[in-house]
């Protein structure tokens, strides 16, 4: 089904030559000249290392119908007279303005999420659970930032009724431009923890940032917000919003959250509902998607459904079963401070006779690395038996747990990966959880490859 047509693109991009009487439709839109496409627009990124202009002709090769061009360069003079190119200042801002327009044209219900932890899960609940009445598109992956956001846009098929974005920085006015761009009914801010701490200088600096979200809030949207967050009571003072959490004084209390080893269940509104996702965090990124699908106008049945049958983006505490009979959690996708802790508290509450919890270093922290690592040591006790760590910032954990007196629980780093792989060897037994968790640079799933094959 055609996106939008070379005419359409030229209205909005008033520079350009090679169109003709003969119309020309849009059916994709792409940045990487090596995936194959069917009238795609093509939009050349200049990166790092590569600059896309350079492969205009692989991207007509294998299906381009158009491209944007940034007007300082020369058009290669294999370009053939009829291909409709689109000049720009800049292309990224190109696609970005364009992503706007092509969000306006087709006019879905957009919901924007951001926030420290969980942006990944909910966007797959709130997907989930709205697609139960509506033709929904969301981000795939993690495709989160200035590149991510507006290429999420200009990829939904021009029928979709609800857009489900997710929104990610690392700095100040990051999500502003997001924001701008995607223009949401619904913006979402689900935490405020630690991460890129380094950049925002404090938790004040960080909740800040992810407020920049209702800049772009439509003028009768609203905003959810973790409301045990008192960080973020300003923005909700500003915006119509509805606060989500445990606190009794939320606008949507979610009480009575129960773990088992497979599923979470809890109530809001005194409504049951249940999760095939474990964690009293898990519960709260659901709670996003029932009061975002609620708003929408999904009765309770359509709700219970959509969210018992999400499937979660990978690494995010999926369950290995190893032919040992150990239970291997790889979440080993990311970490921050909050969602190792969020995710060694679950490890607490699963039934098993041996926990052990392999943590690589949680990257980025800059300063207040030491003191952060050490928090996290705080919440490691028993139930948990051992604890392995790998990487040089995680050692810290070690050293704290080594020093302490009571609720002792056994601690070694690791420098390597192999040492740290001999030793899980070793481990690999029935009624054993095992739960590896780090930031992305440390690579655990590696070491999750290696014991289980
Ligand atoms: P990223 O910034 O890497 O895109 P994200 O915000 O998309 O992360 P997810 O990928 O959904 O987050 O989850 C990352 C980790 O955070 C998971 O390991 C998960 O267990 C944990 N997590 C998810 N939701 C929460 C939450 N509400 N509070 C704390 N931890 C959470
Ligand atoms: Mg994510």
């Amino acid at each position: 089904m055609a996106k939008f047509t070379a005419n359409w693109l030229a209205s909005l991009f008033p520079e350009y030559q090679g169109i003709g009487s003969v119309p020309v439709q849009i059916d994709d839109v792409f940045t990487d000249s090596r995936q194959y496409t069917h009238f795609g627009l093509f939009i050349p990124i200049e990166g790092e290392r590569f600059d896309g202009h350079e492969f205009l002709k692989d991207a007509i090769k294998n299906g381009a119908a158009a491209s944007l061009w940034n007007k300082q360069k020369s058009v290669p003079e294999f370009v053939p007279a009829d291909f409709p190119l689109f000049f720009v200042e800049d292309t990224l801002e190109g696609m970005q303005r364009l992503a706007n327009a092509y969000r306006l044209k087709i006019n879905p219900k957009v919901i924007g999420i951001t926030g420290s932890n969980g942006k990944t899960t909910t966007k797959d609940l709130t997907a989930n659970v709205l697609s139960e009445k509506y033709k929904t598109w969301k981000t795939k992956g993690n495709f989160n930032n200035h590149i991510g956001l507006p290429l999420s846009i200009l990829q939904m098929p021009p029928d979709t009724e609800a857009l489900i974005l997710e929104m990610g920085m690392n700095h100040f006015g990051e999500i502003e431009v997001l924001t701008n761009i995607a223009q949401p009914d619904i913006a979402m801010i689900t935490n405020i923890g630690e991460s890129h701490i380094e950049y925002l200088g404090s938790r004040e600096g960080i909740a800040k940032a992810k407020s920049e979200i209702v800049e772009g809030l439509k003028q009768d949207g609203c905003l959810l917000i973790d409301g045990d967050e008192p960080l973020l009571d300003p923005v909700a003072r500003k915006t119509r919003s509805y606060r989500i959490g445990e606190g009794t004084d939320n606008d949507y209390v979610i009480k009575s959250i129960q773990l088992s080893n497979e599923e979470t269940t809890f109530e809001v509104e005194n409504h049951p509902y249940s999760i095939p996702a474990l964690g009293r965090h898990q519960a709260k990124n659901a709670t996003f998607a029932i009061v975002t699908a609620k708003i929408l106008g999904l009765d309770k049945s359509q709700i219970e459904s959509g969210l018992q049958q999400v499937e979660l983006t990978g690494m995010r505490f999926e369950k290995i079963k190893t032919t040992e009979g150990t239970e291997i959690i790889n979440d080993a996708y990311n970490a921050s401070a909050t969602s190792m802790k969020a995710s060694i508290n679950v490890i607490k509450e699963m039934d098993a006779k041996r926990k052990i919890l392999v943590l690589g270093d949680i990257l980025e922290l800059g300063a207040f690395s030491k003191k952060i690592h050490r928090s996290v040591a705080d919440v490691i006790y028993p139930p948990i038996d051992i604890l392995y760590t790998y990487g040089e910032e995680s050692k810290e954990m070690v050293e704290s747990l080594r020093k302490r007196e009571e609720n002792r629980v056994e601690a070694y780093s690791f420098n390597t990966k192999e040492g740290l792989i001999e030793q899980l060897r070793n481990d690999l037994k029935p009624e054993t959880i095992i739960l590896f968790k780090g930031s992305r640079g440390m690579k655990l799933e590696k070491v999750i490859e290696e014991i289980t094959n």
